[in-house]
């Protein structure tokens, strides 16, 4: 059986063919870096990298794109209040370019705890506001924009499948509209370039034919997209939340431009529900990673109790969900490590694990059959290599795991991310001097591709 997944643009299940022979095209919308990350956005990324990590084991290699949104997300879909990046910098009192390179930073340890594989290439709006610019230009050129006092929109008029993806209903949200649409024609207009306010500066703003301002947000994801994976690609991800407007829009765009429907697969992660009251805010906050790795969790736990449901069911999250999460890594990081190496695989038990993956990603199930042969009467070495295979669909690094690492101090663990962190901002130096302030503390920090590990001194 070849991988199949679900298309929300079909909505049917497709068996899964690339447009070049073993070869994918990957984008998944990334994270816009005004705040942190709330830990269901990650349920969604951990999503996306399962089905690279299944694309891998059916033999492709994949491009992977990931964008950095650090500019032009308003706060409203409808197109007005202001930019997150400024409205950010307003809230904190740093430079809009501060936040931006924090919260990237912040973002990228989120993926690297939950071991998600790094993508071919992250692709930051600022860095193509250029290649935005053109993308206009030509959808001007071909008569699906008008201009109002506040900037440049895009006609969903002139496209009679506008919303097709999101099976909008476009003539109910027309007539009779009592949706505030300001200097928009139509609800479902979406702005491309909006002018900086006059009379006054904004920290990211940019010349343009149109006047100085700043791009919409959804036109980074179609003008990036199409440069580094042609405008006609595989597979285009996001979280549900993206169907209706975001993804809609990128289609819209490319459309008008390229005369493709951009991706030949949507796929889309449902959300996370968090229970009401204890764990959904904290002292006004919402929760992230972080918030979880304080309560002591590893972030594998949480990536275990993604694993656990449909990428397209939504999934309740609370902290006794969590806490099983937890107890059945430990249950499996235990056994495995008393299991030796030297044996080969059973190809039974990997053929059914494979078969569960490449349904649609069914990973409840594909773990279902990681617990039989858990608790199967194999060979241990035979059940240590099946699971090996298994984990590099699962990603939950059974192989580096070391129960001492709970025995490193809390404030040497501290010390270490602040390195990361700083590594991460390319801050070299002050990672030089946490690193000697480690050594000092008895402790030798490496930096692995999985990330750093730390050592005690003999
Ligand atoms: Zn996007």
């Amino acid at each position: 059986m070849p991988l199949a997944l679900y298309d929300t643009w079909s909505r049917t299940l497709r068996p899964f063919t690339p447009l070049r022979p073993d070869h994918v095209g990957l984008y998944c919308c990334g994270p816009t870096v005004y705040d942190h990350a709330h830990i269901g956005n990650l349920r969604t990324y951990v999503f996306e990298d399962v089905l690279r990590r299944a694309l891998a084991l059916n033999g492709y290699t994949v491009r992977h794109v990931v964008n950095i949104t650090d500019v032009g997300h308003l706060v409203s879909d409808a197109d007005d209040g202001e930019d997150k990046m400024e409205k950010g910098s307003r809230r904190t009192g740093e430079s809009a370019w501060a936040i931006a390179e924090r919260y990237t930073a912040a973002f990228q340890r989120d993926w690297r705890a939950l071991n998600l594989l790094e993508p071919t290439l992250w692709c930051r709006a600022t860095d193509h506001i250029a290649e935005q610019i053109d993308f206009i230009a030509d959808l001007e050129r071909n008569g699906y924009t008008y201009r109002t006092a506040d900037g440049i929109y895009f006609d969903t008029a002139k496209q009679d499948d506008y919303g097709y993806l999101a099976r909008l209903a476009v003539t109910g949200l027309q007539a009779g509209k009592r949706v505030a649409v300001g200097d928009k024609q139509r609800a479902t207009d979406f702005a491309l370039w909006k002018f900086s306010a006059p009379g006054s500066t904004r920290q990211m703003e940019w010349a343009s034919p149109w006047g100085v301002g700043f791009p919409g947000w959804h036109i980074e994801c179609s003008a990036m997209s199409a440069k580094y994976l042609g405008p006609w690609f595989d597979i285009h991800c996001g979280g549900e939340d993206h169907i209706a407007v975001h993804h809609s829009n990128e289609i819209a765009q490319t459309q008008a431009r390229h005369g493709t429907r951009l991706a030949n697969f949507w796929l889309h992660g449902h959300f996370l529900m968090l229970d009401a009251g204890k764990m959904a805010k904290s002292g006004g906050d919402f929760v992230r990673l972080q918030t979880l790795i304080d309560r002591g969790v590893d972030p594998l736990a949480y990536r275990y109790l993604c694993l656990s449901a449909h990428y397209r069911s939504s999934l309740r999250f609370n902290m006794e969900a969590l806490d099983a999460a937890q107890a059945a890594l430990d249950r499996l990081r235990r056994a495995y490590r008393q299991w030796p190496e030297g044996g080969a695989p059973d190809a039974g038990a990997v053929a059914r694990f494979n078969a569960e993956v490449d349904q649609d990603l069914n990973l409840p199930r594909a773990l279902a059959v990681l617990w039989e042969v858990v608790r199967s009467d194999l060979p241990t070495s035979t059940r240590r290599a099946t699971v090996d295979c298994f984990d590099s669909v699962l990603g939950l690094r059974l192989a580096d795991w070391r129960e001492d690492v709970a025995t490193i101090p809390a404030s040497i663990t501290l010390l270490a991310m602040q390195r990361d962190e700083a590594r991460a901002a390319k801050e070299w130096s002050e990672a030089d001097r946490l690193r000697e302030q480690l050594r000092a503390e008895g402790w030798q920090v490496e930096d692995s591709a999985n990330g750093q590990v730390l050592r005690p001194l003999d």
